[in-house]
């Protein structure tokens, strides 16, 4: 079994939906291929639900008027048998009158994940309409019927898997099975998410329960880069990361893959591929559980950080003093990314501002706080790299223009993070390209 993944922008133009189709066809191996939404859809669905929630209803019919036309152009390109295209505008038929159905209903928060999880729907049933043209046998799974979450949100992968388990074997005659990424249910049953995003997150859970030999993920890039190609003129694919250095680079801001995503895929040893729809053949990037080679593979960037800073005399010598300020963020559900310490001083930091009053009125007590916003976590991945030759001369040696403010190193063998004022993050991923790869 192996699992193929296709995201927003791998569907969303006929074009490509077509070659989604072309790329699953290649081998005979059994899959499961999870779909995001077209892209631009669930951003759509997202303002659709934000001006619903604002009692803003003309907006929100505007806005499914829009997304309506796109999807009316979409199959009016992908299909070219009247028999196929007739289905296809009875799919979005039925969606969008769902979409104009909640106009008259008043808002919850169930009723927003109902509206987020149509994208998906769509982008599936319409590619399983066009498979049926092609003549191309498969089956469409409802992800609905076996990706549960509990009650903290969190993936029930014992019962996922055995759900999935009857349906593989319920469609035991099928060699392609098509399924949502992205939606579940919720611990009450109710239609959720995975989170945005979520949909690299439903195939590497989907990889982990079927036991797959491989979890491809398809995008538009080949593969995870050494540096952010958004800012840095030269970067390079990198060939293979272990498990652990992509969930590092994946959470410190490598958009490509969903943090969470790469758990499942670790638990069951399923090696993960990042390949590119456009460059079919290129090699991309494999993550598998060795690390391939030691030393600085990338760097990566997560901005919007919030460094806090509590300093007090009382620290010295005592102890239980960080378990209480550790307390303090717990209670508010805030995780910490980075944390330095001295004997009078914590500096932590985190990415959400959600709970910083409640935060800081807490802290208060325990000696005087100073907050730094608009900063940014700049995190450099390595097998093994805090024992590599010279990496910390290196990288000093390259960033002496830039204010550095935090160093974390040690904490992981294949990690160290710099916390940097946000307006030099660029100048810190260029010097950092030239400094540690010679790019
Ligand atoms: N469609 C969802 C989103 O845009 C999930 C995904 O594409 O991964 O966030
Ligand atoms: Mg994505």
């Amino acid at each position: 079994m192996k699992i193929m993944k296709f995201g927003g922008t791998s569907v969303g133009k006929p074009e490509r939906m077509k070659e989604v189709a072309q790329l699953i066809t290649k081998d005979d191996t059994r899959k499961i291929v999870v779909l995001s939404a077209l892209s631009g859809t669930t951003n759509a669905l997202v303002s659709i639900s934000n001006y619903l929630s604002q009692g803003d209803r003309s907006a929100a019919k505007l806005t499914i008027e829009q997304l309506h036309n796109h999807y009316h152009q979409f199959i009016e390109t992908l299909f070219s048998k009247a028999e196929s295209k007739a289905k296809a505008v009875e799919v979005i038929a039925e969606h969008f009158e769902f979409l104009h159905i909640i106009l008259r209903i008043s808002f919850s928060e169930a009723l927003n994940k109902d509206i987020l999880a149509q994208g998906e729907l769509m982008s599936t049933k319409l590619f399983s309409v066009y498979l049926e043209e092609a003549g191309i046998n498969h089956e469409l799974l409802p992800a609905l019927e076996f990706m549960t979450i509990d009650a903290n949100e969190e993936p029930q992968l014992g019962a996922i898997k055995v759900k999935l388990a009857q349906l593989l074997k319920k469609h035991a005659d099928k060699n392609i099975l098509v399924t949502q990424g992205y939606i579940c249910r919720n611990a009450r049953g109710e239609v959720d998410n995975l989170k945005r995003g979520g949909s690299d997150y439903t195939a590497s859970l989907i990889a982990a329960a079927s036991n797959a030999t491989v979890c491809e993920i398809w995008t538009d890039i080949d593969g995870m880069h050494n540096n952010d190609p958004r800012i840095v003129a030269k970067t390079m694919a990198i060939e293979q990361l272990s498990f652990d250095e992509a969930a590092e680079l994946a959470y410190f801001g490598a958009k490509i893959l969903h943090p969470t995503c790469i758990w499942p895929a670790q638990q069951e040893n399923v090696p993960v591929r990042l390949l590119n729809t456009m460059q079919p053949d290129a090699m991309g990037t494999v993550i598998t559980k060795e690390a391939g080679s030691v030393g600085v593979k990338a760097v990566a960037a997560k901005d919007g950080i919030i460094a806090i800073k509590i300093k007090s005399s009382r620290m010295l010598l005592a102890y239980g003093f960080l378990r209480k300020v550790f307390e303090v963020f717990e209670k508010y559900k805030t995780s910490i990314d980075m944390i330095t310490t001295s004997e009078v001083a914590v500096s932590v930091t985190i990415d959400s501002d959600q709970f910083l009053s409640q935060i800081v009125k807490e802290l208060e007590p325990f000696g005087s706080v100073d907050i730094e916003k608009e900063q940014t976590i700049v995190s450099i991945v390595g097998n093994e790299i805090a024992q590599t030759d010279q990496v910390l001369q290196k990288l000093f040696e390259s960033l002496k223009a830039v204010p550095v403010t935090m160093v974390s190193y040690g904490g992981s063998a294949h990690n160290i993070s710099l916390l940097v004022p946000g307006v030099y993050k660029i100048q810190t991923l260029q010097l950092l390209n030239s400094g540690l790869f010679g790019l």
